[in-house]
Order: structure tokens, then sequence, then C-alpha cells
């Protein structure tokens, strides 16, 4: 029996780039996104959602690879990133009353969205956002969409199950490894180990520029303002200061008695 075509969606966050200066605005203490990219981590979502779709009839099956963010105006670009290396549409949420939405907020108004998307078989996500990194989203994601939830997945596949697909992943934990196996639809976040993201090419960035891209915002989804942004967030960040600059160090020169003044040093420190 021919397998359904698959409608996947992948959570690509708009992340302040980590080689320039990461800062909060001082009006509310709210990441400044000036200069963001694609987060590194959903970039192993997306990989793993385009070979799934490969190892599954390709695009002539009719599967779908829907690049999802929430954020402001400029997150539209890791959106634009996302097409531009194979997935076939995307939906940008932007909403001013979304401004500094914490895990909570954030996961209420992506359900909200996916749920407004209908009939998603698979929601992919990295493993944590590079500037959060509370990976908190994935599972409140699942939790909200009453889906059973797989994380920080290093292997995944899908098998063939009576005309559908049944998920099939490991995760690696330090002491064991876990295989997993769960009905679709579901929410998995995937770690680094899972694959080698692939490069936008010539072709990609061209065919990019067709793909439907469209910009929802909170009444599209039917979600009241009051509960998502700086007042609907459970979380606030009440004050912020700059981390003190990194100390150079104890330098230790050896005139034959190094190993003794690392001991004494150790000892100092009490490590040991
Ligand atoms: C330094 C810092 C500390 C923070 N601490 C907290 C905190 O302690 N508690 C709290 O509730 N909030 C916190 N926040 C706010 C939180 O980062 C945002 O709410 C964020 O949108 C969701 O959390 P995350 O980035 O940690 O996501 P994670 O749970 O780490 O992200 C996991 C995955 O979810 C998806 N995802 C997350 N956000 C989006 C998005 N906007 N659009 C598309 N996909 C997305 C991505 O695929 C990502 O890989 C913090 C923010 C910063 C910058």
């Amino acid at each position: 029996m021919e397998n359904t075509a698959l409608k996947i969606v992948v959570l690509v966050k708009h992340v302040p780039d980590a080689q320039f200066d990461r800062h909060l605005t001082d009006s509310s203490n709210t990441t400044d996104r000036l200069t963001s990219i694609l987060s590194e981590l959903d970039e192993y979502a997306l990989e793993a959602a385009l070979q799934l779709v490969e190892t599954h009839g390709g695009a002539d099956a009719g599967h779908q690879v829907i690049a999802m963010t929430m954020g402001p105006d400029g997150a539209v670009a890791a959106v634009k990133k996302a097409l531009q290396i194979g997935a076939t549409e995307g939906v940008h949420l932007s909403d001013e009353a979304l401004a500094g939405s914490d895990a909570a907020a954030t996961s209420l108004a992506l359900s909200a969205t996916i749920n407004h998307i209908g009939d998603v078989d698979l929601v992919l996500t990295g493993m944590a956002s590079t500037d959060g990194e509370t990976s908190l989203v994935p599972a409140q994601l699942a939790e909200r969409l009453d889906l059973p939830q797989v994380t920080f997945a290093s292997t995944l596949e899908l098998k063939d199950d009576d005309g559908g697909y049944q998920i099939v992943a490991r995760r690696d934990g330090d002491t064991h490894l876990d295989n997993i196996e769960s009905r679709l639809p579901a929410v998995v976040s995937v770690t680094d180990q899972i694959n080698e993201p692939r490069y936008p090419n010539f072709k990609g960035i061209m065919a990019a520029k067709k793909k439907p891209l469209a910009t929802l915002t909170l009444s599209d989804i039917g979600v009241d303002a009051a509960d998502v942004g700086l007042a609907g967030s459970w979380t606030n960040v009440e004050s912020a200061e700059p981390r003190p600059p990194r100390s150079h160090g104890v330098v230790i020169t050896d005139e034959g008695d190094a190993g003794k003044q690392l001991v004494d040093f150790l000892e100092k420190q009490k490590l040991l």
C-alpha cells in the first residue's frame, strides 16, 4: 500500500550570531537580535527532515517540509535560509506582542501555529537554541499538542507501518542507550550527532525565491496577546549585569618546581 505523504514541520529559531557580542536590551532585558542567524542546532533538525523525505520517495512523493519560526521581522531570514537548504515552504509567526516571550509563552504560540497549519505528522526541532539554551520548548510543545515526544535523538528513521509510519530513534545517554519507537504524529528533538547538515547550493538559493512563505499574526492563530510576550510569560528577567571579565589566571613559570607550584595552587583552590 502506497505510504501517505508526510507533512513535517521543522522549527528554526533566529538567534544572535555567537561570533558577535551578544547582549540584552536595556529596556526589557530581552535579547538584542540585531545580528542574528538560523540557530546552528536547528540545521540538524532540517537535515534530518530532508533525509527522511529523500528516504521515503523524495519530492515526487508529495512530502512537505515546512520551516517555521517565531520572531520579529528579521527572523524571516531563518526561514529563507531553510528554504534555500531544501524546505518546501515556510511559516513566520510575527507579532509585536510576542516580544519577550519565555519558553512557556513560546511553546504556546508555536503549538497554536502548528494546529493552525493542521494535519502535521512530525515536528522536528533542535536539542536547544543557541541563545536561551533551555531545551524546554520541545517537551512543552509535545504536552500542548498532546503528542508523544522523543528528545535528544541521535538517530532517526521512519519504518513503514500499515500504510503509515513509525518513528525509530536512538538516544545516547552517558551510561546507556535508549532505543525508542513511537507512532506519528510526534515531536522529536535531534542532537548535533545525528547528521552533517548540507549547505544551500546555487540551485536551492534560486528555487527558494519561488517557494511559499506565509506570515502569521496572533489573531491568525487564535492566541490572546495577554498569554504571550513579557506580559504573558511565567518568567521574567528581573535584572541583568555583564559577566565580570575573565581573569588572566595564574601563570606558573617552571624553575624546576612547577609540579610543586601546581599542587600548591590546586590545594589552595581546594581541588585536591
Ligand atoms: C540568555 C537567556 C536565558 C533565558 N532563560 C530562560 C529561562 O530560564 N526560562 C524561560 O522560560 N525562558 C528563558 N529564556 C527565553 C527563551 O529563550 C525564549 O523563550 C525562547 O523563545 C524559547 O526558549 P529557548 O530558546 O531556550 O528554546 P529551547 O527549548 O532551547 O529550543 C529548543 C528548540 O525549540 C525551537 N524553538 C525555540 N524557540 C523558537 C522560536 N522562537 N522559533 C522557532 N523555533 C523555536 C528550536 O527548534 C530550538 O532548537 C531565555 C532567553 C535567553 C536569551
